[in-house]
């Protein structure tokens, strides 16, 4: 049985379990195997993945940022490259934030009166913690980047983002496309941190299981409404920004047709939808912009290979959809200055992501944590993450054809 058959497996029994469990909430020996069985186990799983998330998100970003801005004989390209990924990414944040505040999945969910917000590490936190939107902007930049790592899953995880984005545009301006140590360094950072992903992944059914039931136990069967609103909600979103953000994208700044671009893509999309993986899809993008698309192959060549690791708009989307759900779902009152932070994260966040199946989970967590949602929460995402992986990356690479089409196109003053 394939892992993400095991974790669907893992959400149905615990769910089920769950349920049961809700209809008997008083009676203590259930209380206690909750409280020392399956809540240790839980965070077991997720205290592994927090484990590496440092050394992923610098290592992630500023080699992202590096692969983006260096390339000196590409100048023109990297740029244009850079420019139209926050273009998309943002504008794939935007949807995804305004759909879920219109929609609210996970309004509505019945919060038991003891509703606390305890995340991994017992961090809690409410409205009036939240700071003024001016002082959110400027802590982005941070004084000691040491010392915001060490504090980055206690909310500093935005400083420590920019941190690694402009210390990976600085490492671009002097290696000057050498091949430099520090690259090696954090390549090799960055894979390690993927295999100890893989290696507690490996217990992820079980901590499914064992979050899943917590949350049902807590919140009876509205949660399982609610979670297919939300899976609803992000398809929609990414339905959203193909038709629309990248439809525009292609009209503006190519002669292309967007209907018959993203027929010619067909292939391609159904190739990441079975994979869930950019990475993997990479070899038949580059084959598809070059044969169908026409797209210079040196453009097709740069553009796709960082697309896959550092242009992840469905990703982005995911990600701000999801930690708003779970905010509502817990009752986690953002304020606009954090629903602000929420939306850099993320879009940061598709830049730092992994292009294989799963690479944004660990950057998931992190967000959520970041706004003191729960922890349990994560274990009804990781359920059904596998067919939300396979739509998003769908979309995460369509972004890159388009954003390959759109670099390939000369600016007006060459054009003429
Ligand atoms: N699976 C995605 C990709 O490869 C990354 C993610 O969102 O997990 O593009």
């Amino acid at each position: 049985m394939k892992n993400h058959h095991r974790l669907l497996l893992g959400l149905v029994l615990g769910a089920a379990a769950g349920l049961i469990g809700h209809e008997y909430a008083g009676w203590l020996p259930l209380q206690l195997s909750v409280r020392y069985v399956l809540e240790p186990l839980g965070q077991i799983f997720l205290r592994l993945i927090f484990m590496v998330v440092v050394p992923m998100v610098v290592s992630g970003l500023i080699l992202g940022v590096f692969q983006l801005s260096s390339h000196h004989g590409l100048a023109r390209v990297a740029r244009r490259t850079l420019l139209f990924t926050l273009l998309a990414s943002s504008a794939s944040v935007a949807i995804g934030i305004t759909l879920v505040n219109i929609a609210e999945p996970g309004v509505g969910v019945e919060i038991p009166q003891s509703g606390e917000t305890t995340a991994v590490g017992g961090i809690r936190r409410n409205a009036e913690q939240a700071k003024p939107i001016e002082q959110t902007l400027l802590d982005i930049i941070p004084k000691n980047p040491f010392a915001t790592a060490s504090q980055a899953l206690e909310g500093e995880m935005l400083a420590l983002m920019f941190f690694s984005l402009v210390f990976g545009a600085a490492l671009a301006t002097i290696t000057a496309g050498k091949a430099s140590r520090w690259v090696e360094l954090l390549e090799e950072s960055y894979t390690a941190s993927l295999v100890v992903v893989d290696w507690a992944m490996r217990l992820a059914p079980l901590a499914v299981f064992a979050l899943v039931f917590q949350s049902t136990f807590k919140f009876g069967h509205h949660i399982l409404v609610s979670l297919g609103f939300y899976v609803a909600v992000v398809v929609g979103g990414l339905l959203l920004q193909q038709a629309l953000v990248y439809s525009a994208l292609l009209k503006t700044f190519t002669q292309r047709s967007p209907l018959a671009f993203f027929r010619d893509c067909r292939e391609v999309y159904l190739y990441a939808f079975a994979t869930a993986s950019s990475n993997a899809t990479l070899p038949r993008s580059l084959e598809l912009a070059e044969r169908d698309l026409a797209i210079k192959p040196e453009i097709a060549r740069f553009v796709l290979t960082i697309g896959s690791t550092a242009n992840q708009n469905g990703t982005a989307l995911f990600e701000g959809i999801t930690v708003l759900f779970l905010a509502q779902v817990y009752g986690v009152d953002l304020s606009m200055a954090e629903q602000v932070r929420v939306v850099m994260m993320a879009v940061l966040a598709g830049i730092g992501t992994a292009g294989v199946p799963g690479g944004s989970l660990p950057l998931i967590m992190i967000l959520t944590q970041q706004v003191g949602i729960p922890a349990e929460g994560m274990g009804l995402i990781l359920g059904v993450d596998r067919f939300l992986d396979m739509c998003r990356t769908t979309l995460n690479v369509s972004g890159d054809l388009v954003i390959a089409a759109l670099v390939d196109q000369p600016e007006p003053a060459e054009a003429e």
